[in-house]
């Protein structure tokens, strides 16, 4: 790059005037960073925007996150999926009152915080705290693939460190919150995925690409594969008072201690009668489909297949299954494909 310090004042007076107003940049508070940041991974902002109020709200320090219940820290994300998200977040808030006395480490200590990565650690450290760190993520490397012609491909691992070292080198040391909240604006709202707006862009000047005309094809980004299928079977079990069982996911890994409705993986009625006779009683009968659904995680799609059913048997209830009435089973939290479910049911009557 020809001229730097004119890059960075073209980035940071656009920056200052441009900005959107988002809560978390009032006041630049490490707690808020942190918790945006993690909620801003694989969502976008304005989805991110309301539950972050509330997640204040309910937890507004990192005390009373450390202290929370689970399964209200979950409650208080249901919706924004990826789960471990949460739950990480928890346990570093946990760690930061343990072993910092309630204070985010301002150095590299920050790397041992449960859920903290290199783009967390570099937004929290040059934001917060006004740190040269490179905050690498997806809209990063976009824009500074174009900026710097850079024809690596963004999807392998290994790339980011490029990126991470061109950072370092083009920074202002003296401005480094306003500086790559500069780049992650820019890539928000100027040098978007397509059609990058360069006409309007404050730093044309200083972009390769847009000097080569190469805007267009920047960043190379291999595909992924797509996710795999994978049939479920899933059962409203109501008794006759109208009580429906529902149970804490125990599968380690993918949305654990979230809540359910009975289900495995098959794609067969009887299968899944079957099964429920295994673990309920003999009483227990699946009727009628009432809905197929699909929801799609990073790596797999649920093609869940919702059938209505009956339970005559006593159900025992203990801490990871409860048979509860159906209006109060939004008090627990349940994951996005569930609450769609809830939402189908609820919305055409079905659950009398
Ligand atoms: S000139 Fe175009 S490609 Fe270059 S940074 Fe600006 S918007 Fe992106």
């Amino acid at each position: 790059m020809k001229n730097k310090s004119e890059f960075q004042k073209d980035l940071i007076s656009w920056f200052r005037k441009n900005q959107r107003e988002l809560p978390w940049r009032k006041d630049k508070e490490p707690y808020k960073i942190w918790v945006s940041e993690i909620m801003l991974q694989q969502t976008k902002v304005d989805t991110v925007i309301p539950y972050f109020n509330r997640f204040m709200r309910i937890f507004p320090t990192i005390e009373s996150l450390a202290k929370a219940k689970e399964e209200d820290v979950l409650k208080a994300w249901e919706g924004l999926g990826y789960y471990s998200r949460a739950r990480n977040l928890q346990q570093g808030a946990k760690q930061v009152m343990q072993q910092y006395k309630g204070k985010i480490p301002e150095n590299s200590d920050i790397e041992k915080i449960r859920g903290i990565g290199p783009y967390t650690k570099g937004a929290i450290l040059s934001i917060a705290y006004g740190k040269a760190e490179p905050a690498v993520d997806g809209n990063v490397m976009r824009v500074y693939s174009r900026i710097f012609s850079v024809w690596d491909d963004i999807a392998k691992t290994q790339t980011r460190h490029i990126f991470e070292k061109l950072v370092r080198e083009t920074i202002d040391q003296k401005n480094t919150s306003d500086f790559n909240q500069g780049i992650m604006e820019l890539g928000a709202l100027i040098c978007t995925p397509t059609n990058p707006k360069c006409k309007e862009c404050p730093v044309k000047t200083h972009c390769q690409a847009f000097q080569d005309n190469s805007q267009g094809e920047l960043p190379i980004k291999s595909k992924k594969k797509p996710p795999k299928p994978i049939k479920i079977a899933v059962v409203l079990l109501f008794d006759e008072k109208g009580n429906i069982v529902t149970r804490k996911r125990s599968n380690p890994g993918l949305l654990e201690n979230l809540w359910e409705f009975p289900n495995m993986e098959t794609e067969t009625k009887a299968i899944l009668e079957e099964e429920m006779r295994k673990t309920f009683g003999k009483k227990v009968y699946v009727k009628e489909k009432l809905m197929e659904l699909t929801h799609i995680f990073t790596h797999i799609k649920w093609e869940m297949t919702v059938y209505k059913g009956k339970i005559e048997e006593q159900v025992k209830e203990n801490e990871s299954l409860k048979l509860i009435p159906f209006e109060e089973l939004t008090d627990l939290p349940f994951p996005v494909a569930y609450q769609k479910i809830y939402k189908e049911v609820k919305q055409n009557g079905l659950q009398g």
